[in-house]
């Protein structure tokens, strides 16, 4: 049987009721006013609800808000079909699902991105720049980290490893917003402990991709063929196509 948690998602995802235009974009957020902690990020979500900061920055409610729109979710024909007759959740663990999602998690994912930029700009070549991907590219093709070189762009999504066992229909939506960028998109992944794995080996593929002459895109394929991404062959997020 699936835990509340992992029934909780499916409905989140099912409904897209945490999509940043439903709820707040938080990673912008955070970079706006680097809260000190989960007190502080709670309390800013709850302050752009109203117009005013000169980040321009807007929050669709608080996050109580968000956990009674997850709880009445349940009740809605899809969300009892994937309760599949298990109880529902309160509308404490609802609130306290979005959270985590809201505020834990995503103070973590930025602190993350933050690092994996730090790491690219040590193990890249000089030559190449690497750059946060705007709230736009973010939001449109599911990508964190910019890289140029060599007339060359890809970009690298930082994730928690869990995501490798989320639902496949979460995977392929982000798989489908990837390739929407049109150049190859690296998943760089960490661990419970906050620690990237696979590091090196992504950082060297990327580097001998943007090296690599010309824009053939042949060669462009076999490059990121054997990429991280498309190595975890479930298929999500593998090589840009054009
Ligand atoms: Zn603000």
């Amino acid at each position: 049987m699936k835990s509340l948690s992992a029934i909780l998602n499916r409905i989140n995802a099912t409904y897209r009721l945490s999509a940043k235009n439903r709820t707040v974009p938080v990673i912008a957020l955070i970079d706006a006013h680097q809260p000190s902690g989960p007190v502080a990020l709670e309390g800013l979500i709850a302050d752009h609800c109203l117009p005013g900061c000169p980040c321009g920055l807007h929050s669709n409610g608080t996050v109580q808000d968000f956990g009674r729109k997850l709880y009445e979710a349940q009740f809605q024909p899809k969300g009892q079909s994937i309760l599949n007759n298990a109880p529902e959740g309160s509308l404490q663990d609802c609130v306290d699902w979005c959270y985590d999602l809201f505020v834990l998690k995503s103070l973590k994912g930025h602190n993350m991105e933050i690092r994996a930029i730090h790491m690219a700009n040590q193990h890249l070549p000089h030559w190449m720049s690497v750059s946060k991907a705007s709230e736009f590219q973010d939001f449109t093709f599911r990508i964190d980290i910019l890289l140029h070189g060599r007339g060359k762009t890809s970009a690298i999504q930082v994730k928690p490893d869990s995501y490798r066992n989320v639902d496949p229909s979460i995977r392929a939506i982000d798989a489908a917003a990837n390739r929407q960028f049109g150049n190859p998109v690296h998943y760089l992944y960490y661990d419970s402990d906050l620690e990237f794995y696979g590091a090196n080996d992504i950082f060297a593929r990327i580097a001998d991709h943007h090296e690599s002459a010309g824009s053939d895109p042949n060669n462009n394929a076999s490059a990121s063929s054997g990429g991280y991404a498309s190595a975890s062959s479930g298929g999500y997020a593998s090589a840009g196509q054009k």
